[in-house]
């Protein structure tokens, strides 16, 4: 019998009566003779105001917040109620359904808290559940230690316990969302964005991780390492919608093979989530890059893209890197402690940048992306500061205040209206 996870986040469970709508939707599944899982995230708003007080309540003042274990007791609880109310509208139209909270299923995570890494989800509970023909309704975002504590797996994280429980029980992935699929750009910036059917998972995954929101990029990676299918689609499409609407809503995220018509660029990504951090005037000696970023590694924060320069002046250099927008003053405060160790003369932080960048898997067999991407910035005037690549894809840092006209100027640069 085939086995399906759907998970709704925030917007698709906002209220009751939305609930009662996602209840419709399982109800059609469960309808064709699936076995389901469905996977929830706290109703929209929730998780801020459980943030705000675990702030309130002396956490942030510590500077523990996110990495307290009693700030994920709190945060873990929205996404309990929506579990609760869910399996109860299930109930009434006669569906057999019970919840699961991640300590019940049991989804056991490492103890980071704040962001933890799922180890296991042994899938005898579900297994048993799905076999009594029950629908298991599960809290997303949370787990449990070996310690017995709870985690939750960081901002966002409701997708990744979808695809982990997807893979532990052998299922297919739809995450449920408040839009219709996967676009090739945020179509907020680009009304001509177009969405795609398909996107291989290489590129999903650059797509999260270079700011597309659509899915927490953890999840991504997990889908890929054990090749989980997984739709995103809208749950805002009625049941009862014209066929050919509901047939076109979604976007399948699978491997490249199965993507026939292959283009060079898929997409174009933006986060204005980033800060650079110059210094100037590095001694230019082997080491000096290990003693920056080690103990920026150390503290756990992210590094995304890196340039060295030479000075002018004779054994000197420069370097510019990037942390996201959050981490830019503890990265900071860590340089200017190692200062006189390192040995740089100045140091600058700039926040007032974006990062744009271009992806698709046929850049690897194709030359001249960067050269139309550098040329369509340059033709309406957009400075570049910082370059990075990887095989499939070319992100450039820029002013952030250029973000829209970069993000179309290159939309249409890679006809990707026309897709
Ligand atoms: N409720 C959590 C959050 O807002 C997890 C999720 O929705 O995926 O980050
Ligand atoms: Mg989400």
């Amino acid at each position: 019998m085939s086995r399906l996870v759907m998970k709704f986040g925030g917007t698709s469970v906002a209220d009751l009566e939305r609930i009662r709508r996602v209840g419709r939707l399982v109800a059609e599944e469960v309808a064709t003779g699936k076995q389901v899982c469905v996977v929830v995230s706290a109703m929209s708003g929730k998780t801020n105001e459980l943030v705000a007080w675990t702030d309130q309540a002396g956490a942030a003042a510590q500077g523990l917040a996110a990495s307290d274990d009693e700030y994920d007791v709190v945060v873990a609880s929205g996404e309990q109620v929506t579990a609760g109310l869910l399996a109860m509208v299930l109930r009434n139209m006669g569906i057999d359904a019970r919840s699961f909270a991640g300590w019940q299923v049991p989804i056991i995570g490492d103890d980071s808290h704040g962001k933890a890494r799922i180890v296991d989800i042994p899938p005898a509970n579900l297994d048993a559940a799905l076999e009594a023909g029950q629908v298991a309704v599960i809290a997303g975002f949370q787990g449990v230690t070996e310690g017995g504590r709870i985690v939750t797996l960081g901002r966002g994280g409701s997708d990744t316990s979808a695809v982990a429980i997807a893979a532990a029980i052998g299922g297919q992935c739809d995450i449920y969302t408040d839009v219709d699929g996967v676009y090739t750009t945020d179509p907020r910036i680009e009304e001509k964005a177009r969405k795609l059917s398909r996107v291989s998972y290489e590129e999903m995954l650059e797509m999260a991780s270079q700011g597309a929101k659509v899915l927490q990029t953890r999840s991504v990676e997990l889908a890929m390492a054990h090749r989980v299918p997984v739709r995103v689609l809208s749950s805002f499409i009625e049941p009862d919608a014209p066929e050919d609407v509901r047939a076109a809503n979604g976007t399948l995220v699978c491997d490249e093979e199965e993507i026939m018509e292959k283009r060079i660029v898929s997409g174009v990504a933006y986060s204005r989530d980033e800060a650079k951090i110059s210094l100037f005037g590095l001694p230019d000696h082997p080491g000096v890059s290990s003693k920056i970023f080690g103990p920026l590694a150390d503290a756990g924060l992210n590094v995304d893209m890196i340039v060295q320069s030479h000075a002018r002046t004779e054994g000197a250099a420069n370097m510019e890197f990037t942390v996201g927008k959050r981490d830019a003053a503890r990265a900071q405060q860590i340089m200017q402690g190692l200062k006189a160790e390192i040995g740089f003369e100045d140091i600058a932080v700039d926040d007032n940048v974006a990062k744009v960048s271009v992806i698709g898997v046929g850049m690897r067999s194709h030359a001249g992306v960067a050269k139309a991407m550098f040329s369509a910035l340059a033709e309406k005037g957009v400075n570049i500061q910082v370059i990075s690549t990887s095989e499939i894809k070319i992100s450039v840092l820029i002013d952030s205040a250029y973000t829209e006209l970069a993000v179309r100027a290159l939309h249409a640069a890679f006809e990707l209206d026309t897709l």
